[in-house]
């Protein structure tokens, strides 16, 4: 079985002496001959800290967005050189944020992972309904649809991706999908992976939505979750280091 891989979210949280105490705590706490990766997804602007403090740790450092593109007049916008350069493992590509409220498009986030790749960068490829697309029973559908748009870009890398099956419905409200409700998505993304690459079961399929120190033994627990995005359990040391605890 693959390592499990926990990663945080802070989305845009922090501040310099809160992220500093932070990734101290755990720094200290991580479970000695750990056995999951961990990394932690900081607001860009402490990306500099970030890779500074974890120099030297396990704990990798990850990105929230990247540019589909890779130079130029593009304002406000970072490529996925620029995050290479300050030792970004990961980047999140697709989160629902982002889809939500900056309109990324299936095809935008496709390229946004194609960007990442060729500058050796891991998308984090997130995909997941809303609650309306559930209650329509169209969870397969939009999820299939979501991942198939980077499979389709990113060719024969598809077994270089991590994907994150969040549910729109579960992210920062409480509302957790039952394991056996992730599991079954996981179960189908893990299909579509398979029929695109022989290496599929090396892909790691994290689950993301209110995943905290209670719910996550059980969730890890599934056959196909292989690790959790972790958003605001993830800014509290204790909370973090116990989901990670738990991810064996
Ligand atoms: C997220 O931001 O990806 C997330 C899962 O948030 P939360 O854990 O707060 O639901």
């Amino acid at each position: 079985m693959n390592k499990k891989l926990i990663v945080g979210n802070w989305k845009m949280n922090g501040g310099l002496a809160a992220n500093a105490a932070l990734l101290q705590a755990l720094k200290a706490g991580l479970p000695q001959g750990g056995t999951a990766g961990v990394a932690v997804a900081v607001p860009s602007a402490y990306l500099a800290q970030a890779q500074a403090e974890l120099a030297g740790s396990p704990i990798g450092v990850a990105a929230q967005d990247v540019s589909q593109h890779e130079a130029g007049a593009y304002t406000g916008e970072l490529s996925a050189g620029m995050l290479k350069e300050f030792g970004t493992r990961y980047v999140l590509v697709g989160h629902s944020e982002r889809r939500q409220y900056h309109g990324e498009t299936d095809a935008v986030v496709a390229l946004k992972a194609q960007a990442a790749l060729s500058k050796g960068v891991t998308p984090i490829v997130c995909v997941g309904e809303t609650l309306a697309e559930r209650e329509a029973g169209q969870t397969e559908q939009v999820v299939k649809r979501q991942l198939a748009a980077v499979i389709h870009q990113v060719g024969h890398c598809v077994s270089e991706l991590v994907v994150a099956y969040e549910p729109v419905w579960a992210i920062g409200t409480g509302k957790t999908a039952t394991p056996e409700q992730a599991q079954a998505v996981h179960a189908v993304l893990r299909a579509q992976l398979l029929a695109a690459t022989p290496k599929a079961a090396d892909i790691a399929l994290l689950y993301g939505g209110s995943m905290n120190a209670a719910n996550a033994e059980q969730l890890l627990a599934q056959a196909d979750i292989d690790g959790g995005l972790v958003g605001g359990a993830s800014l509290k040391a204790a909370d973090f280091l116990t989901i990670i605890a738990a991810a064996r």
